[in-house]
């Protein structure tokens, strides 16, 4: 049996976290490879340091102590002394990063480079504390193990062969030696070998892609929940724990903003069938979330409700749109040329609405300001809207389910803006008011799941 173990920020964030991950790890017999995130909040220090363009001594000082101080309560003093070591030589290299940056008025490239070193002092923390419990942990890079990124700074997705070849290459003669190694989750590299993130809460993917990448038996997602659950436990408190899902559920879910998974963890597990496990670090026994090709129990109406917030709805007019050669296509593609991701598009006779991040607005409207398309009327933009997600197996197929929706969400007063459905075979999506959004998701949880 070989596994990905992932464990999120949380799970790394404090010294009795670390300890109680080593001991997650040490009493897991299977062949392993761990991927960590940052501790919690270092990935936004370190954005908002570029963004401030903070003192480098004090950025680099501040997570010397902060990483040092956990592990010299753990470590032995001459194991201490060693990891002291191997973290300044660390921090030597994102002083150089920092430096550099601060030279140059913006650097997508390095801005990466920089938001990436959490998982480096995570990874190399983690290690070392596994040493100190007898573990033979050993550090790894993505750079040093293959993780092959595409795409753009930000916003990358793995080249799954080629870091499958590079991951059985690097890291398969680890694990037959009985070594434990602990990878830097969040990026890749890029063709030339620089540093790629994935996207806010990319480390969650990069343990799918490890997964993908060693023909992993199982990826365990290690975070602060016992699992995925019918909403966001912050959100409706009465939240249950989904014992089993099916990768279709889970995708769409994480897609619409359910955080326990990053939006493109399913994929490379679904490729090769590899089930994913979701666990609670701080509740080791409690059952967890299997999620793989097809549960053993069909019938939940709701499976669990995901709200995305922070969107916009572009409303594009023009008289008989729909008739009109190409005109829709070369809207929606100045939406995708801008790297945006559409969450719901709708049409009517004379109307294209699309649903896209409201921070991606401007752009937008300047790529389709630039098509120069005359027949284009009017563009209107109405921010502060968020989307519902409402996952299940007999969402779509059961007469009646939507309006039971749409009652629960008239039930609170909120406005629907718009309605898609039917586009994926699981999910009812639709658009309300920023303001509305949660007060809709409790009232949709409790009236399929209850209280
Ligand atoms: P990690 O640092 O371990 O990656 P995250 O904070 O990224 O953890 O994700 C876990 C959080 O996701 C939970 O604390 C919870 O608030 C949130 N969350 C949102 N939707 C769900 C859901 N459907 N099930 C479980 N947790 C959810
Ligand atoms: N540390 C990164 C972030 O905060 C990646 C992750 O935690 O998954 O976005
Ligand atoms: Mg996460």
């Amino acid at each position: 049996m070989i596994k990905v173990m992932k464990f999120g920020g949380t799970s790394v964030g404090s010294v009795d976290a670390m300890e109680r991950t080593a001991s997650i790890i040490g009493r897991d017999s299977s062949r392993k490879v761990i991927v960590v995130s940052a501790m919690s909040g270092v990935t936004n220090s370190l954005i908002a340091s570029i963004r401030d363009r903070a003192p480098v001594d004090e950025v680099v000082a501040g997570l010397r102590s902060k990483y040092s101080s956990s592990a010299k309560v753990i470590m032995a003093p001459a194991l201490f002394a060693e990891y002291a070591e191997a973290l300044d030589s660390s921090l030597d290299g994102l002083q150089g990063a920092l430096s550099a940056r601060w030279k140059v008025p913006s650097d997508p490239v390095l801005d990466d480079t920089i938001s990436s070193w959490g998982e480096r002092l995570s990874s190399l923390t983690l290690a070392y504390i596994l040493r100190s419990k007898g573990i033979d942990g050993v550090p790894l890079t993505a750079e040093k193990a293959g993780i092959v990124a595409q795409g753009s700074p930000g916003n990358g997705s793995a080249d799954l062969d080629a870091t499958h070849r590079n991951l059985r290459k690097n890291l398969l003669p680890l694990l037959e030696e009985g070594a434990t190694p602990v990878l830097t989750g969040y990026y890749g590299c890029d063709d030339r070998g620089r540093p790629m993130t994935f996207g806010r809460g990319g480390s969650d993917y990069s343990g799918s892609v490890v997964a993908y990448g060693i023909d992993a038996d199982c990826c365990e997602i290690w975070t602060d929940v016992n699992g995925f659950m019918t909403a966001d436990p912050r959100a409706v408190p009465t939240a249950k724990c989904i014992g089993e899902m099916d990768y279709n559920e889970a995708a769409e879910l994480a897609y619409f903003g359910a955080k326990v998974l990053h939006p493109r963890t399913v994929e490379p597990v679904r490729r090769k069938g590899i089930p994913l496990m979701v666990k609670n670090t701080f509740n080791p026994d409690a059952r967890g979330t299997l999620i793989r090709a097809q549960k053993s129990d069909n019938g939940d109406i709701l499976t669990s409700v995901a709200v995305k917030c922070d969107l916009s709805i572009i409303k594009v007019y023009s008289s008989e749109i729909v008739y009109q050669p190409g005109l829709i296509s070369r809207l929606v593609g100045a939406i995708s040329d801008a790297a945006v991701n559409s969450y719901a598009v709708s049409t009517s006779l004379s109307t294209l609405a699309m649903v896209i991040p409201t921070p991606a607005v401007d752009e937008v409207l300047k790529r389709i300001d630039s098509l120069g398309e005359q027949q284009v009327e009017k563009l209107t933009v109405k921010g502060n809207v968020s989307l519902i997600c409402c996952v299940g197996d007999n969402m779509l197929n059961v007469p009646g389910v939507s309006a039971k929706v749409f009652s629960a969400v008239a039930d609170i007063g909120a406005n629907i803006e718009m309605i898609s459905e039917g586009a994926s075979d699981v999910a009812l999506n639709f658009v309300v008011p920023s303001d509305k959004a949660l007060d809709v998701v409790r009232s949709i949880h409790n009236t399929f799941i209850g209280g």
